[in-house]
């Protein structure tokens, strides 16, 4: 027999067998039971909720000899049927592929025709948002007033792609994400059904990574299956097959972006990359790292939300106390939204290293947040700072006078201490200008795209003048958030306070041509007292 995959084999027969969408199921078992089936449904949702198998199970109730309690009874010759793919009352169309106006007026002009055998003919259209304007309009009619004997089942996971005139004319379901503890309620019935040995932890990471979908959930469990076949499926074999990265890891991440430690952050994504792992899941599930940290600085009793092994456990709340919830939630946005951004992006490692260089550096980042984490970084360089004062004091650390190398296990802050810088000379500004091209590679976009097309000079006394396109630009950078960051990185590139005045090259070119057309003009121009 030829292998079936989980997903099909466990497809729901019955109304019963169908998880997370009681809603649903119960209004449409009534229908069944009070004989008002309806012309038109519209079943909406997510990928694997169940929209398919619901579709299945109504096309078989509604030619049901004897459906019981609104469930197909699947003994009667129309169930079985239909069950085996035979019957001409249910017709499945793909819109995906069968989009165009010619394939809607094949499905109306075999409508005209009433069903030879059972009561009802049942039309799926899966993907029903795929289908051309025409088609829509094709359909449009057939569907406001079908044969008695005509069902439409429109499944779609994109129901706001649909026109309004279609939406209007049908009965709409909405299908819930299917929560973690059902699909892992169902995947442990599947696998006592069909005998395999699996970890309770295993099933439950399979639930999680099937992010509310059934059937990517049975396909994720077949995988995993297939790769460990004859053997007990455990939670590390799991995370073998789906690619998942062990807690460890997320721990030194989340230790190395905390400390600001750039090289750190940087070396354990090259190995996650070379590991192969796949990265859109690795943030994600990084995600879920920070997310079971907050549970567990939160409350002590989240062991069971939480879903990791108790050595881990130890090891997370180990990490809660040392860090603020407010450092948590900032880092819990950010790697969101960089999973969001990833869905679309060629590069994705890029992505998630240019997320790591700024959240090692709060400085490149201009919102409130970014300075919440500065302040967080000044505030415990001091609480060190406080820490090693204490030590001197009492004669455990040896001090660290200027000129000297700092004494070992002396924290490097002591080292990178704030001076005030000296004035840049006119030399200074000479450099700046003959290296331009070296200091536009320390900015970002926008400020280096701006500046690479900026003119510079020295202007008078020890000024370096930089001319800008227009107004709005010399503005922008004339004050605010920019023109401190243009300044860190100018200072930055000689070590010392530069000077700087932004000029616009409208306010130059105006002045001539107003001057000339002043000349020009002058003459003709009355003047009213
Ligand atoms: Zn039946």
């Amino acid at each position: 027999m030829s292998y079936v995959a989980l997903y099909r084999k466990f497809r729901p027969p019955v109304f019963e067998d169908v998880k997370g969408q009681d809603h649903i199921v119960t209004t449409l078992k009534n229908q069944i039971k009070s004989d008002r089936v309806g012309h038109a449904y519209l079943f909406c949702g997510t990928r694997g909720t169940g929209k398919t198998s619901v579709a299945k199970i109504l096309a078989r109730a509604v030619n049901c000899e004897h459906p019981v309690d609104g469930s197909p009874c699947g003994e009667c010759d129309m169930c079985k049927e239909i069950a085996a793919g035979n019957s001409m009352n249910v017709i499945e169309i793909d819109a995906a592929s069968n989009n165009g106006v010619e394939n809607v007026r094949e499905i109306i002009d075999e409508v005209s025709y009433s069903p030879t055998r059972g009561k009802k003919k049942v039309y799926i259209i899966d993907e029903v948002h795929m289908l051309s304007t025409g088609a829509f309009n094709a359909l449009l009619k057939t569907l406001e007033e079908p044969p008695s004997y005509v069902v439409f089942i429109l499944a779609t996971t994109e129901v706001q792609k649909l026109p309004i005139t279609i939406l209007s004319r049908c009965q709409r379901y909405d299908f819930h994400r299917i929560t973690i503890d059902t699909i892992e309620g169902r995947l442990k019935q599947v696998v006592d059904a069909e005998g395999i040995q699996v970890e309770e932890r295993a099933l439950r990471y399979i639930a999680k990574t099937a992010d509310g979908s059934m059937r990517d959930s049975l396909s994720l469990l077949d995988q995993c299956i297939a790769f460990n076949y004859g053997e007990e499926l455990t939670y590390d074999k799991v995370l073998n097959v789906l690619g998942a990265v062990d807690t460890e890891v997320f721990s030194k991440l989340f230790s190395a972006i905390y400390t600001q430690d750039i090289n750190a952050a940087l070396t354990l994504l090259a190995d996650i990359v070379i590991q192969g792992r796949e990265l859109s899941q690795f943030v994600n599930d990084f995600v879920w790292y920070l997310r079971n940290l907050m549970l567990v600085q939160a409350s002590d009793q989240m062991e069971d939300v939480v879903d990791i092994s108790s050595e881990n456990l130890k090891a997370l709340k180990a990490q809660a106390q040392e860090v603020d919830v407010d450092t948590i939630l900032r880092y819990i946005r950010i790697f969101s939204e960089l999973s969001s951004q990833m869905r679309y992006a060629a590069q994705k490692r890029i992505l998630i290293e240019i997320t790591l260089i700024k959240m090692c550096k709060p400085q490149m980042e201009k919102n409130d947040e970014a300075l919440e984490d500065r302040l967080r970084i000044l505030e415990q360089h001091d609480e060190e700072n406080g820490k090693l004062l204490k030590g001197i004091q009492t004669g455990q650390v040896a001090v660290a006078t200027s000129g000297m190398a700092p004494a070992p296990g002396a924290p490097t802050q002591m080292v990178k201490e704030k001076k005030v810088l000296d004035r840049a000379v006119p030399e200074d500004i000479k450099k700046i200008v003959a290296g331009w091209p070296r200091i536009l590679a320390h900015m970002d976009n926008p400020m280096k795209t701006y500046m690479q097309k900026a003119r510079l000079s020295l202007g008078n006394g020890d000024t370096l003048q930089i001319v800008l396109d227009n107004k709005l630009l010399a503005d922008k950078y004339s004050d605010g958030a920019e023109n401190e960051e243009l300044q860190g990185i100018l200072d930055e590139a000689v070590g010392k306070h530069v000077t700087f005045e932004l000029k616009h090259l409208e306010a130059q070119q105006s002045f001539e041509e107003n001057y000339v057309n002043l000349q020009a003009i002058n003459f003709d121009i009355v003047t009213e007292e």
